[in-house]
């Protein structure tokens, strides 16, 4: 399942509620002094507007303690965003009373009314259920695009959920999206990176990540303890000593589990808490009294940069030393190069980390930094924060009905058949395919334009031009527009002898042209009665896709056809079929994590019909059909299309 956003509602008209993170550094003037938490709310505010929603914004400022203290209002905030969105924001004067009433009751379509800080009411922070149904009094719809606060339960992060459907903004959306991916299923190596300050704000991280990460990299105060742990002196560094036993621990659960936990082995000591301190470099196990590490060494810096530079995910929060002070940020520095230089996903946990990555120009380098310091930890602990679990889900795959017309019509009797089809399916939510033979692909690209259904061909070859009569390439394909391709189905395994290597180069050529798969899998009557029917497919699906990376598996469709139930009038029971597709569904598990296995779409072919279609697809593994003779009725097809 994934967040439903914004994009999977009807907000047209509608008075939508956007908990926003407005909460930005003012100086003594009330003025802005950095608004990129405005900036980065206005995707979501600009969808709304131009969808014709009324969109009412809401967000907390500073901590004004459940009291109106003007000092905290969020009426500079207003103004900027009608800098940035080129139309008027209209400020309500309170939260929930009379001036909010009156400004949300008249809105129109596309309007934008902002209201006061949510937190000049002490039922906000307390999450009181009255509070929070008053906030969704004013609107229709609740969008949560606040992350940095949706690991708190507030009224107007979590509560209005309970009041009105919710969804998220894309700020969640990408938040959850990129950090969710490279935590469940991660490109390796993997390796984290952790300091800061407290040993103890990272206790919950470490522990999840040891189950996730190949090397855990600890610099920064916390390292210290690490360090005092395993018998070295630290000298006045900073050390947590009820903590020293758990880092113990760490060390050998990491050992236990495999995984890589670097410490740094010199570092640079200060002989004061100062920038202008005397400073020298130490070993970390023999920092002398009276000195204390302020920042990682010129080895550890070189130990940790080429770990880092040779990985292909990387989480970092925290920093590597006291890098407020110029003269102990080299590490920090070095640390935010290495990452930038890495040819990963990189991503910045908020906070002190995403501030010294800002702050050093290496922002566009890294492939996320997150908006929330709180929330973005607690993400990584794996803990299921509030204000995204109270949002709506969806599937994350779609239902594709797919017709594989085989060998039958003619270019024109294709252009007669689609455009029968046409408006029967013109309404239909799930996604619709039309697989004519080669010839007819042209007259149907043409057939199905400014209609909802979509062509694909039966088959490809693997090499890209060549002395290869009769077959055609993905370049012919992709240049008739073509996007889908049905790959090693059985009728081509039986009477053309493909063999799942075959389809293997096939799908490898889809995925590198950018062509979207559907690959066929199956077992004959013989290998069902002998009882192997889920290894084969089993091993059908993981040799189809070697070499396919995640991201591109996430788009394949698979055709589970068992062979006995193809064009015989035989069809699996909708038990027997659900328990194919979930395996399937299982194996793409095993092989790309559970993120990925959400995504896929897993059809069942082999007389689909009108009939049986409907029950088939509401199966939970079952997201389609690939459906051979029903396809060519326009009637029977429009039924399956609608299932
Ligand atoms: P955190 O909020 O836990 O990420 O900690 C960030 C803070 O840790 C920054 O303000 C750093 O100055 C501080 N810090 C990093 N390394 C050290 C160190 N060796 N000694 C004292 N403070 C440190």
């Amino acid at each position: 399942m994934i967040l439903k956003t914004v994009e999977d509602i009807a907000v047209k008209g509608k008075k939508v509620l956007v908990r926003c993170d407005f909460n930005v550094p003012m100086n003594d003037e009330g003025v802005i002094t950095n608004d990129n938490r405005i900036v980065g709310a206005l995707p979501t505010i600009k969808y709304l507007v131009s969808e014709g929603a009324k969109v009412i914004l809401c967000s907390h400022m500073g901590r004004p303690k459940g009291e109106f203290n003007m000092k905290y209002s969020l009426a500079p905030v207003a103004v900027r965003l009608s800098e940035y969105l080129g139309q008027t924001v209209k400020m309500a004067e309170d939260v929930v009373g009379d001036s909010a009433k009156a400004l949300t009751a008249s809105m129109a379509d596309g309007e934008v009314v902002l209201l006061e800080n949510v937190r000049f009411h002490a039922e906000e922070t307390k999450n009181v259920p009255e509070f929070s149904e008053k906030l969704a009094a004013l609107a229709e719809i609740f969008v949560n695009d606040a992350f940095g606060t949706a690991h708190r339960a507030h009224c107007s992060t979590a509560g209005v959920a309970d009041f009105l459907p919710a969804v998220s903004g894309y700020l969640i959306q990408k938040e959850i999206e990129i950090m969710g991916g490279a935590l469940e299923n991660p490109q390796r190596p993997f390796v984290a990176i952790l300091g800061g300050a407290k040993v103890k704000d990272k206790i919950g991280v470490i522990n999840n990540l040891l189950n996730k990460v190949d090397t855990i990299i600890i610099g920064g105060g916390m390292a210290y303890t690490f360090c005092k742990a395993m018998g070295g002196s630290i000298g006045d560094s900073l050390v947590d000593e009820e903590r020293l036993d758990y880092a113990r621990q760490v060390l050998e659960l990491a050992k236990e589990k495999g995984v890589n936990i670097m410490l740094p082995t010199d570092n640079v000591a200060a002989d004061n808490f100062a920038d202008d301190a005397n400073q020298k470099v130490c070993n970390s196990k023999e920092i002398p009294d009276g000195w204390q590490g302020l920042d990682i060494g010129p080895e550890t810096i070189k130990a940790f940069s080429d770990v880092i530079k040779n990985a292909k995910t990387v989480i970092w929060n925290g920093p590597m030393g006291v890098f407020e002070f110029p003269n102990f940020a080299k590490g920090t520095i070095a640390v935010a190069e290495a990452v930038a230089a890495a040819d990963a996903i990189t991503i910045i946990g908020g906070g002190d980390s995403a501030a010294a990555v800002t702050n050093l120009g290496f922002a566009d380098k890294m492939t996320h930094i997150s908006t929330g310091g709180g929330a973005s930890l607690e993400f990584l602990e794996g803990i299921e924060l509030p204000g995204v679990a109270c949002l709506g889900k969806k599937k994350a795959r779609k239902t594709v009905a797919a017709g594989n017309w085989k060998m039958n019509k003619t270019p024109s009797e294709t252009k007669a058949l689609i455009a029968e089809l046409a408006p029967l399916v013109a309404d239909a939510e799930n996604t619709i395919i039309v697989c004519p033979t080669a010839v007819c692909l042209p007259a149907a690209v043409e057939a199905c334009k400014g209609t909802n259904i979509l062509v694909g061909a039966q088959n490809m070859y693997f090499e890209d031009k060549g002395a290869f009569t009769g077959e055609i390439s993905a370049d012919m394909l992709l240049d008739l527009g073509i996007k889908y391709v049905i790959l090693g189905h059985s009728e081509r395994r039986q009477y053309f002898a493909e063999t799942d290597e075959t389809v293997n180069k096939k799908v490898l050529k889809a995925f590198e042209k950018g062509l979207v798969p559907i690959i066929c899998v199956g077992e004959s009557l013989e290998q069902r009665e002998q009882g192997i029917t889920a290894d084969l497919v089993r091993m059908q699906v993981k040799i189809a896709l070697q070499g396919v990376t995640a991201e591109q598996a996430k788009n394949v469709i698979i055709a589970y056809e068992p062979i006995w139930a193809i064009g015989t009038g035989k069809t699996a029971t909708t038990e027997q079929a659900q328990e194919v597709c979930s395996t399937i569904r299982a194996c793409i598990c095993e092989l790309y994590g559970a993120g990925v296995a959400e995504c896929v779409t897993i059809q069942y072919g082999g007389s689909v019909n009108a009939g049986n279609s409907a029950e088939l697809f509401a199966q939970p593994d079952i997201d389609g059909g690939l459906v051979g003779g029903a396809s060519l009725k326009a009637a029977d097809f429009s039924v399956i299309a609608h299932s």
